[in-house]
């Protein structure tokens, strides 16, 4: 059987909306879910091959995307929320009773500072932008996969649309690297 990538990738990308103007995120509870309130279209839509990232039971890459912190709301279950990593880039936020990361912004000096991490298929609503490129698949390795099983992931991954990256995709390098020679000097700020 081959392996699951992620449902919202081997069912087929889910379609953009012009329409969707954000929504509510939902945990995975049953019973007081936490819900978390997002304003406008997600960004920089992605498969994310880390090992930090929730994914959905099985899968081996998640889907992540961000939006401004300012544009992130906790509606309910603010009680339940618990930061995964605190010395991490990004402070995920996850549900302590199901454990799926509601968002994770990104509070010190850094290209990502004042965005937040989310997982759009959370989403109650349909039409966010879907995943455009694969970020850290190289690192699925990391979790247990055969390394002579890559090959045959990534070219799922292109035939899905979905270009395979090491790290990030060429236009997010670039603006980090941009912000770090800005920083520096190297280039006019
Ligand atoms: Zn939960
Ligand atoms: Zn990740």
């Amino acid at each position: 059987m081959a392996e699951k990538l992620h449902p919202n990738i081997d069912k087929g990308l889910p379609k953009k909306s012009a329409k969707f103007a954000g929504g509510t995120l939902l945990c995975a509870c049953v019973s007081n879910p936490v819900k978390v309130e997002i304003k406008g279209q997600v960004a920089h839509n992605h498969a994310c091959g880390c090992t930090k990232c929730w994914k959905p039971a099985g899968a081996l890459f998640s889907v992540v995307a961000v939006v401004p912190t300012e544009n992130v709301k906790v509606a309910s279950g603010k009680s339940k929320l618990k930061v995964v990593d605190k010395k991490a880039l990004i402070q995920r936020q996850a549900c302590r009773a199901c454990g799926v990361h509601m968002y994770g912004p990104v509070e010190r000096e850094h290209p990502f500072q004042g965005l937040s991490f989310i997982h759009p298929e959370r989403f109650e609503e349909s039409g966010w932008a879907p995943p455009g490129f694969a970020a850290f698949v190289s690192s699925i390795i990391e979790a247990g996969v055969d390394p002579g099983k890559m090959k045959g992931i990534r070219n799922r991954l292109k035939k899905a649309g979905l270009e395979p990256y090491d790290c990030l995709n060429p236009p997010l390098m670039d603006f980090i690297a941009t912000w770090t020679a800005k920083k520096s000097g190297a280039l006019a700020a």
